[in-house]
């Protein structure tokens, strides 16, 4: 990048909301793709060196005097436990979007049935959340064909969108997730809270690595900012589709619509 060979043109525009953006144009014309991973690098390191020096820091201190005091040194260790299972929340998911991505273009081969896999997963949330157990409310319809799936994507995805509109809901408001066929015939999974809402400029790039509309908030509620960016190519590697509607104030509605294993097969995608 910036390198005096001049492979990269630099082009400005402006998105929705008026901020300014700079492209890099490869010699093709493409975006560069390059830059993305630098950034990528770049950001993931910051979010790992970010809790790293927070619990370094505290270490010191309990090295010092503050290590004699039993209530200090207990907060202490709560701070740093916190601060490395934030770091492990984000090394995890960096290794899901590397496997992912690795994977993208091969279409799992297993035939599953995703009525099941959500029952299970909103058995798991319940157990882990008990205390907002009750604000889940899942509805699935009876007789939904199969998907052609991986299940442990697929179980990440379901735990990934549920939790953000438990994460991004408002405290004793619901959250309802739905399983159905579309009009046409695509399983449609559906997680609507009833929080705060997106405005419309963030919506197209909640999808990118690490892109959050409120960072503090984000991070305050465990998120690493990648689970969106996990759900997209899960979603991607299923052939299917993913749709958020949001209103500000209103709440926010998550979509993944994925073809049945037959329409697969009908289609010659997978044998039969
Ligand atoms: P994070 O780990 O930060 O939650 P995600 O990739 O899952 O990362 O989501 C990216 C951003 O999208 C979040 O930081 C948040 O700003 C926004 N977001 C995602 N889901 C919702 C939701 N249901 N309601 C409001 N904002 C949401």
């Amino acid at each position: 990048l910036g390198s005096p060979d001049q492979r990269w043109e630099m082009r400005t525009g402006e998105t929705a909301d008026g901020a300014r953006i700079v492209h890099l144009i490869d010699q093709s014309g493409n975006y560069a793709a390059e830059k993305m991973r630098v950034d990528f690098v770049a950001n993931a390191s910051h979010e790992l060196r970010t809790p790293l020096a927070s619990i370094l820091g505290f270490i010191e201190t309990l090295n010092e005097e503050a290590g004699e005091d039993p209530g200090l040194r207990r907060r202490f260790l709560d701070v740093m436990f916190a601060e490395a299972r934030r770091m492990q929340r984000l090394v995890e998911d960096l290794i899901s979007l590397s496997r992912i991505e690795a994977e993208k273009y091969r279409l799992p081969g297993e035939r599953l049935s995703l009525s099941e896999l959500l029952e299970d997963v909103a058995a798991e949330i319940a157990a882990a959340h008990s205390p907002r157990a009750q604000d889940v409310a899942v509805t699935i319809d009876p007789d939904l064909p199969e998907v052609v799936g991986d299940e442990a994507q697929l179980s990440q995805l379901l735990h990934n969108l549920i939790g953000n509109a438990m994460k991004y809901g408002r405290a004793g408001t619901p959250v309802t997730v739905a399983l159905g066929l579309d009009p046409s015939n695509l399983l449609r999974f559906t997680v609507t809270d009833e929080g705060e809402g997106i405005a419309p400029q963030h919506i197209p790039r909640l999808t990118e690595r690490f892109y959050r509309v409120d960072p503090g908030r984000s991070r305050s509620v465990g998120g690493t900012g990648l689970g969106l960016a996990i759900v997209k190519h899960i979603v991607e590697r299923h052939r299917g589709r993913l749709d958020i509607v949001s209103r500000v104030g209103v709440g926010t509605s998550v979509t993944v619509a994925l073809p049945p294993a037959d329409a697969l097969a009908e289609a010659g995608v997978i044998k039969g």
